[in-house]
């Protein structure tokens, strides 16, 4: 019999909705609690490369996202600098099992489709709820949670699902604050004109700027700049300080960055990231995700890491193994995975931030050179570790 039979997972992002998905596949009862009172997320886009794409067709979804978003089937990625001039081209890979090698979706329907597995699959999702205390439990004893309205339960399995200010992982292994990574992020969604097919990067002098379709009719924009940590801004000058922030651009970015308006959808993010290596568990409570481990999203794989994080739990639940073998072994598998993609995105984002033109001109003389091989070889390593 497994090990697990019941779970509670906190916090329906998208590594708590990609975990409830996976328990629910192999029999766990699984309970979904969420803060927010309402299923809303974010409005801007995501994209996801292929090794997330392969997590998700694992989980059954992958047909109703590539329905509600775009893919680049080549994989083509065009790298310009900020005059739009190009740098270079550069391919990425398909999945194991044909998956495409890009996906672009708007993370609310991204939300969408894994809300309608979960549905499928009848998990119990409670929303407006959150955890008051937990008691981690041990080999013999279930964990103990009682919730902000006063229930309780008793579980095989809880995981903390809650993001990168994860309410659990203080609660179980004290404060661990993000770090700060002295970057932010400016998003903005457009209508898409129907010749701007492929993922474009713009690399600019201590700016990027990337355009990404993310449906039949919209993409979004996505820039990272240089930001003192915690600095923060009003979201009604959101639109003008994006407009501002990223004025130097020209070639394909210019005419969104033209658009940008009172009425746009414009998001400001400040980059963090959660350094927390291994042990994830205590007693029978793990954090999965941003949770464990955020990134920063240089290379847009964050909300892949998460999804396979929730696959590999999802092949572990079956074992007949003892709580503590069966949360080492997740750790075990996906802290690698996740600290060379950690490391990697960071390194990118401080290749973008160079400041001066003459190192901007021979990153950009590297990148005709190796871009490729340098994505070649990331996904060799990430298949590498994940053996
Ligand atoms: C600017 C930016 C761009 C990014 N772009 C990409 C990209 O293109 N591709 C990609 O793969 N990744 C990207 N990422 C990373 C990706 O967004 C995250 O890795 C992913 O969302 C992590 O999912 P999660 O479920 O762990 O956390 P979250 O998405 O943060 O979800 C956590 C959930 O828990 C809920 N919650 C929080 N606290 C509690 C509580 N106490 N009780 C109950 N519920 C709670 C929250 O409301 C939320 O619904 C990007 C990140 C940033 C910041």
């Amino acid at each position: 019999m497994n090990a697990i039979q019941n779970a509670l997972i906190i916090g329906a992002g998208i590594a708590g909705c990609s975990a409830a998905i996976a328990l629910a596949q192999r029999g766990v009862e699984v309970t979904l609690v969420e803060k927010q009172s309402e299923w809303r997320f974010q409005s801007s886009g995501i994209f996801v490369y292929s090794n997330g794409l392969a997590a998700l067709h694992q989980l059954g979804v992958l047909d109703g996202i590539l329905q509600a978003g775009f893919a680049v089937d080549d994989g083509k990625n065009i790298y310009l600098d900020h005059w739009g001039e190009p740098i270079t081209d550069v391919y990425y890979p398909r999945g194991p099992q044909g998956e495409p090698p890009i996906v672009g979706i708007k993370r609310a329907e991204m939300h969408r489709v894994l809300a309608e597995q979960l549905q499928r699959l009848d998990v119990s999702i409670r929303l407006g709820l959150t955890v008051a205390s937990l008691q981690t439990g041990s080999a013999t004893a279930r964990a103990k949670a009682r919730f902000s309205d006063d229930s309780h339960g008793e579980y095989d399995l809880v995981l903390g699902a809650d993001g990168i200010r994860s309410q659990v992982r203080n609660m179980v292994f004290g404060n661990i604050q993000p770090r700060s990574t002295g970057f932010g992020v400016w998003r903005s969604v457009h209508r898409r004109p129907a010749d701007l097919d492929k993922k474009i990067m713009q690399m600019g002098i201590g700016k990027r700027l990337g355009i990404m379709p993310i449906s039949d009719d919209r993409l979004y924009i996505f820039g990272t700049v240089p930001e003192t940590p915690n600095s923060w801004y009003e979201p009604q000058h959101w639109p003008d300080l994006m407009r501002e922030k990223f004025r130097d651009f020209q070639g394909p970015a210019r005419q969104f960055l033209d658009e940008i308006g009172p009425d746009s959808e414009v998001l400001y993010t400040l980059v963090e990231e959660v350094a927390c290596p291994p042990p994830w568990h205590r007693g029978r409570v793990l954090i999965i995700g941003d949770a464990a481990h955020a990134s920063t999203p240089f290379m847009g794989q964050g909300g892949a890491m998460a999804i396979e994080d929730a696959v590999v739990l999802g092949k572990l639940v079956t074992s007949e193994e003892p709580i503590n073998t069966l949360m080492t072994r997740f750790e075990s598998q996906r802290y690698p995975v996740c600290k060379f993609v950690q490391d990697a995105s960071r390194r990118v984002g401080e290749a973008g931030a160079m400041e001066d033109p003459e190192s901007c001109e021979a990153r950009n003389a590297n990148m005709r050179q190796n871009a490729q091989q340098q994505v070649d070889d990331f996904y060799h390593t990430l298949e590498r570790l994940r053996v």
